[in-house]
């Protein structure tokens, strides 16, 4: 078991066969110093891919993007799901279901901090249906910026989104990959039966 699914076991709860709570470091309380471990993860995962900055989702991708930044001396951007007062002109912007809220958000980026040619790694906290990580694809295609691959804190398996995001030949990092879950327990993919 690596470090993160040692946390999932050890403090997530398991609300559903789809739905898991990870509140005490990752969803709403933050714990700095296991971020910090996350974000130098995705560092040396793409550490070869030359990237230019992160863009991750309001609220609980920023995190893990910020320790991922740090780590790799480059800029995070975040999309917006709501519209802000101060960011108004200049937008990209795209559609994105979610699952969990049974919504449809438009989400945007202003154009000034996400440019042609740029190289993008795209950071979230969950990866489930893929919908929220193929939106942030559309705004770096939209900002004719090139998407590097996909660092996900946790991969629901049993849901689409991977399979999703590879079918469009993009690389998908996920530091824990669940398999199956109940309130009795979470099973994770493991290298080898992969
Ligand atoms: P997707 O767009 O892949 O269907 O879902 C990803 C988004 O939904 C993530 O950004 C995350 O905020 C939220 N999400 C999906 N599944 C879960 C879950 O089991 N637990 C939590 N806390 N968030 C989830």
């Amino acid at each position: 078991m690596n470090f993160l699914e040692k946390k999932i076991c050890e403090e997530g709860i398991v609300l559903s066969s789809t739905v898991l709570k990870v509140d005490s470091f990752l969803n709403h309380q933050i714990d700095p110093r296991f971020m910090k471990e996350i974000g130098s993860e995705f560092a040396d995962r793409f550490k070869s891919s030359n990237i230019d900055k992160i863009l991750t989702i309001e609220s609980s991708g920023i995190a893990p993007a910020v320790f991922a930044g740090l780590d790799m001396d480059v800029p995070v951007l975040f999309a917006r799901k709501r519209k802000s007062l101060t960011l108004n002109e200049g937008l990209i912007t795209a559609s994105v279901y979610s699952y969990t809220k049974q919504e449809q958000n438009e989400i945007s980026v202003s154009t000034k901090w996400l440019n042609p040619g740029e190289r993008i790694l795209i950071i979230d906290d969950f990866l489930a249906h893929g919908e929220a990580a193929l939106g942030l694809a559309q705004l770096v295609q939209k900002a004719e910026a090139h998407v590097c691959g996909f660092g996900i804190v946790i991969e629901k398996s049993f849901q689409a989104g991977r399979q999703k995001l590879e079918n469009q030949g993009y690389r998908v990092e996920s530091i824990a990959r669940i398999r199956e879950m109940s309130p009795k327990g979470i099973s994770f993919w493991k290298e080898e039966s992969e």
